[in-house]
C-alpha cells in the first residue's frame, strides 16, 4: 500500500482512525494467507517466515513510516504501530517489526540520502532485513555503561565487544548497533561518546550464538560478537560520539511498537476466551455468564482501550516531531499490562485445557511477559515517569 496521508497533515480524529483502519485492514489480507498456524510451524520448524515477510512488502507494508521518495509507503509511526497491532491481532507477532521499525528510524532521519537508500530502501520491499544491538551482558539495562568499542582505523572503524539478546541476529542482513567511541569512564556525561553504526552481518569477525529462549516468536535469540570487525566510513549513521539522542528517538518508536504488539495481542487472546466461555457449560450455563470470568475479560478489555489511546496519542506525538517520550513509555507500560491481564483472563477462561499448547492460551504467555520486560523494562517507564513527569528524585 502506499498512504496518501501524512504524519502531519489531516490529524482529525476521525482521520486517524480512517489511517489505523486502511492499514489493519491491508494487514488482514496478507494475515489471511499467513495466519497463526502459518507462525506456529516456521517456529517449529526454526525458520525465518520469508512468505509472509516477502507478501507484507509487496502489500508495501513493509515501507509504512518511510517517505516514498525512499522506496517506503509514507505515513509514520503510527501506520507502522497499526501494522504491529494487526499483524499481533491476528496471532502473528513478529520481533523483527519492532525492531526493523526502531533501527530505520535514527538512520531515515540522520543517515545521509545515500546511508538511507542503501540501508533502509532495501528493508521497505522485504528485500533485506535489520536488527538492532544495545543490549550487553554486563550492562543490561544500564545501556550507557556498554563496553563494545569502535575505534577509528584509517578512513572507517574497527569494532570489538559483545551483545546479547539480539532477535533476529541469524536472518538479518543489517544490524544497527550502538557502540561506544569514547569509553564510559573517559566521558564527563555519560550519554556522550556513544555512536550508531550500521553492520554488514556477512562482515568478518562478527560470530553468532544462538540462545536458549522460550518465547512463541519466529525470531531466535543471540549472542553476538565482534572481533576486530572493519567498518567503512559510511557505517557511522550521525555524527561520532553523538548516538545517544538518536538511539532515544528510535527507542521511542520501539515502545510504541512493542505497545502495538502488546494490545494486539491481548486482544488475540480475548477473543479466544470469549468465544470458549460462550461455548464451554460444565454447570449447563457457559462459563462467560460467570462475573468472576466475565468481569476478568471485561476488566482486560478496558485496559486493553485504554493502551491503545494512549499509543494512538503516543504515536501521533511522535510523528509531529513532538517529544512523545513520556506518552510512548506509558502506552508501553499500559499495554503490556493490558496484554498480561488479557493472556491471565483467557488462561483462567480456559481452565486445564489452557495449559495444553494445543489450545494456543500458555503459548501467548512467554510472549505478553517478555513485553514486559523487553524492549525496556516496566520499572525504567515508571523511573522515567516518575522522575521526568512528576519530577521526583531519580531513584537509581
Ligand atoms: C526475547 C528477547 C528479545 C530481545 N531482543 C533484543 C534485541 O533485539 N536487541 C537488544 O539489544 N536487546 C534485546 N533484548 C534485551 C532486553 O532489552 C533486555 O533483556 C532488557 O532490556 C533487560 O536487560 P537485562 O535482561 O540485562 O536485565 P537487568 O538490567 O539485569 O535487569 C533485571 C531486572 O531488574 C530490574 N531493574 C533493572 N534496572 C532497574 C532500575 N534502574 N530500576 C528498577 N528496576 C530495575 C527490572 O525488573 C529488570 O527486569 C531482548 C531480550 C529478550 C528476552
Amino acid at each position: 500500500m502506499t498512504t496518501s496521508s501524512t504524519p502531519t497533515g489531516n490529524n482529525t480524529a476521525a482521520a486517524l482512525r480512517a489511517r489505523i483502519r486502511d492499514v489493519q485492514e491491508a494487514a488482514r489480507g496478507v494475515t489471511a494467507l499467513y495466519p497463526r498456524s502459518y507462525i506456529l510451524q516456521c517456529i517449529k520448524e526454526d525458520r525465518f517466515p520469508d512468505e509472509l515477510w516477502q507478501k507484507l512488502g509487496e502489500f508495501g507494508l513493509l515501507g509504512l513510516s518511510i517517505p516514498e521518495e525512499y522506496g517506503g509507503s509514507g505515513g509514520g509511526v503510527l501506520e507502522i504501530t497499526a501494522l504491529n497491532e494487526a499483524l499481533a491481532l491476528a496471532g502473528v507477532p513478529t520481533l523483527f517489526l519492532v525492531v526493523t521499525g526502531l533501527a530505520r528510524v535514527p538512520i531515515a532521519r540522520h543517515g545521509t540520502p545515500e546511508q538511507i537508500r542503501k540501508f533502509v530502501t532495501p528493508t521497505c520491499t522485504g528485500e533485506t532485513k535489520m536488527c538492532f544491538a544495545i543490549t550487553e551482558p554486563n550492562a543490561g539495562t544500564n545501556s550507557f555503561a556498554m563496553s563494545t568499542l569502535a575505534t577509528p582505523d584509517g578512513d572507517g572503524w574497527v569494532l570489538n565487544g559483545q551483545k546479547v539478546f539480539i532477535s533476529g541476529a541469524r536472518d538479518a542482513d543489517h544490524m544497527l548497533v550502538v557502540a561506544r567511541t569514547t569509553r564510559a569512564a573517559e566521558v564527563k556525561n555519560r550519554t556522550e561518546g556513544m555512536s550508531l553504526f550500521v553492520l554488514d552481518m556477512k562482515t568478518p569477525g562478527i560470530q553468532l550464538t544462538q540462545l536458549n529462549i522460550q518465547v512463541e516468536t519466529a525470531e531466535r535469540q543471540y549472542m553476538v560478537f565482534f572481533d576486530n570487525v572493519k567498518l567503512p566510513a559510511d557505517a557511522l549513521i550521525g555524527e561520532a560520539g553523538k548516538g545517544a539522542k538518536l538511539m532515544f528517538e528510535g527507542l521511542n518508536s520501539e515502545r510504541l511498537l512493542a505497545a502495538g504488539a502488546a494490545i494486539g495481542l491481548g486482544d488475540y487472546a480475548l477473543a479466544k476466551a470469549v468465544a470458549y466461555a460462550k461455548d464451554r457449560k460444565p454447570f449447563g450455563k457457559p462459563i462467560g455468564s460467570y462475573q468472576a470470568l466475565q468481569h476478568r475479560m471485561a476488566q482486560a478489555k478496558a485496559q486493553i482501550e485504554a493502551a491503545r489511546l494512549m499509543t494512538y496519542n503516543a504515536a501521533e506525538r511522535f510523528d509531529a516531531g513532538e517529544d512523545a517520550g513520556a506518552h510512548a513509555n506509558m502506552a508501553k507500560l499500559l499495554g503490556s499490562q493490558a496484554a498480561v491481564a488479557a493472556v491471565e483472563a483467557a488462561l483462567q477462561t480456559h481452565g486445564g485445557y489452557g495449559f495444553d499448547r494445543d489450545y494456543d492460551i500458555v503459548t501467548l504467555w512467554p510472549m505478553v511477559r517478555l513485553l514486559e520486560i523487553a524492549p525496556i523494562n516496566n520499572e525504567m517507564l515508571l523511573n522515567y515517569i516518575g522522575e521526568h513527569v512528576l519530577g521526583l528524585p531519580k531513584s537509581y
